[in-house]
């Protein structure tokens, strides 16, 4: 069931403003499309921006819509596009393996999924590791919870406060925001912790040792008070679709002290966090790494650069632990995993890692200078290519609203960024992890201009 604690006075769609009842429909060209659009899917589907955009095609950092519009993408995708738009290494490799054969389901051997899932066990840091390739973020999500409670024999997860993991039935059931979730049925049990939030919350004026006790002490009480077996914690290493926040370096570490006591499975889910979008490691869990990994580790959205793939991780034991026969039938096709191949070659050759320390660093200071003299922006935080700017009222309290009118001004002037948060009121930005130097410097530029033009009319 949902967590009470985290009811939202201001719901906030994971990923948007969601449509906008006091805004008149676009007038563009593409209106009709819009109508269309609204016309055919559902109405909980949400779009970015008064007037949103059709993106028609990229190239590198940059994306141009249907109007011939150019534009900086700070969003790399939705965190899809980790190298970069078009890169030529992906396009050919997955244009030799359309030419050759696009599908063939697990019932046949598949070199480049095999290839694949060598180079993802050996990266994950789990110790004889096998790979289950998903088609989302969702799905490997699913699959993971999946395997620990049926390892577990127990149906009862720990999830972190404020997470996000999925839209399917069983992971938005643990979302650890009421406004994420859709329904108040899940087929688990759920158990909410503290920890994915520094900067807001009880535990919020602690060190950042005392914070990581005052997290182990209510997990060490959650726990008290389970009946029974616990499967499982999820946790997102850094809170995506909750604003780019986390606990301090060496909470997972300190937590899985607790869980290994107790024989609790640790799922870290890296579907933003992997791939070194976080500069200095490669997976966020690292962050954490001391007490060792984490038992399963989930992970999508960059690894295809924009190709449907996700999957899951996990020690042997966990992942062969299911008894019926099953197979996937577009999950590690030749297709995603050739050119999520071809995506990872690039990625490590070109040591896109350490591009996103030192570019995120560059982006980080610019924007903390200059927040300092913008009242409406309370945080600038992140590490690498993944940083959120938190925003708010004169008061102090969440604004939505700002966050939603900077969408709009750095739309309107060429870059494009996300938006997320417990109430909708942090910007998100994460560009693909080939950004230059000199983009990073102009989109910050373009950034702070957009943050001003809020601050003026919202602050
Ligand atoms: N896990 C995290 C941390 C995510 O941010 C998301 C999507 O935003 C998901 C899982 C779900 O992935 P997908 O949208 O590919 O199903």
């Amino acid at each position: 069931t949902a967590d009470p604690h985290t009811a939202d006075p201001h719901p906030a769609d994971p990923h948007t403003a969601g449509p906008d009842a006091a805004h008149p429909p676009p007038a563009g060209p593409h209106r009709a499309l819009l109508a269309r659009h609204r016309a055919v899917t559902p109405s909980w589907l949400a779009t970015y921006y008064r007037e949103p955009i059709e993106l028609t095609h990229g190239e590198g950092r940059h994306v141009w819509d249907a109007e011939g519009r150019r534009y900086l993408d700070f969003f790399g995708g939705i965190l899809t596009t980790m190298t970069a738009h078009a890169l030529p290494e992906v396009t050919k490799a997955v244009a030799e393996q359309a030419g050759r054969i696009l599908h063939t389901s697990t019932l046949y051997l598949s070199t480049p999924m095999v290839e694949l899932a060598e180079q993802i066990a050996e990266l994950s840091g789990i110790p004889d590791a096998k790979v289950f390739f998903t088609t989302s973020g969702t799905e490997a999500n699913d699959a993971a919870l999946l395997l620990a409670t049926a390892f577990r024999r127990s149906n009862q997860v720990l999830a972190m406060r404020n997470s996000y993991h999925g839209r399917s039935f069983s992971t938005v059931g643990i979302t650890g925001n009421t406004s994420w979730s859709p329904t108040s049925l899940s087929p688990l049990q759920t158990l909410y912790v503290h920890g994915g939030v520094r900067t807001r919350g009880p535990f919020a004026h602690l060190s950042d040792e005392d914070f990581t006790a005052a997290c182990v002490a209510d997990l060490e009480d959650v726990l008290g008070q389970a009946e029974g077996t616990v499967a499982a914690l999820i946790a997102e290493p850094i809170q995506g679709v909750g604003g780019f926040t986390s606990g301090p370096d060496g909470l997972y570490a300190a937590f899985k002290e607790v869980l290994d006591r107790h024989g609790i499975l640790w799922i870290t889910d890296e579907v933003q966090t992997g791939w070194g979008r976080t500069g200095d490691h490669f997976w966020g869990w690292q962050a954490h790494g001391a007490a060792g990994p984490p038992d399963l580790l989930t992970f999508a959205k960059g690894i295809g650069n924009g190709l449907s793939m996700g999957g899951v991780v996990a020690r042997a034991e966990v992942m062969d632990c299911l008894g019926a026969n099953s197979i996937s039938t577009f999950g590690g096709s030749p297709i995603t995993t050739a050119g999520a191949l071809a995506n990872l070659r690039y990625l490590r050759e070109h040591d896109l890692q350490g591009n996103a320390r030192a570019t995120g660093a560059l982006l980080l200071n610019r924007l903390r200078s200059a927040a300092e003299e913008l009242p409406i922006v309370r945080e600038v935080r992140g590490r690498g290519l993944m940083i959120g700017v938190e925003l708010v009222e004169r008061d102090g309290s969440p604004s939505p609203q700002a966050a939603t009118a900077t969408l709009e001004y750095a739309r309107e002037l060429g870059v494009l960024i996300g938006k997320g948060g417990r109430q909708g009121n942090a910007l998100r930005i994460a560009p693909p992890l080939s950004l230059t130097p000199a983009e990073a410097e102009q989109g910050a530029g373009l950034l702070v201009q957009a943050l001003r033009q809020a601050q003026h009319t919202v602050g």
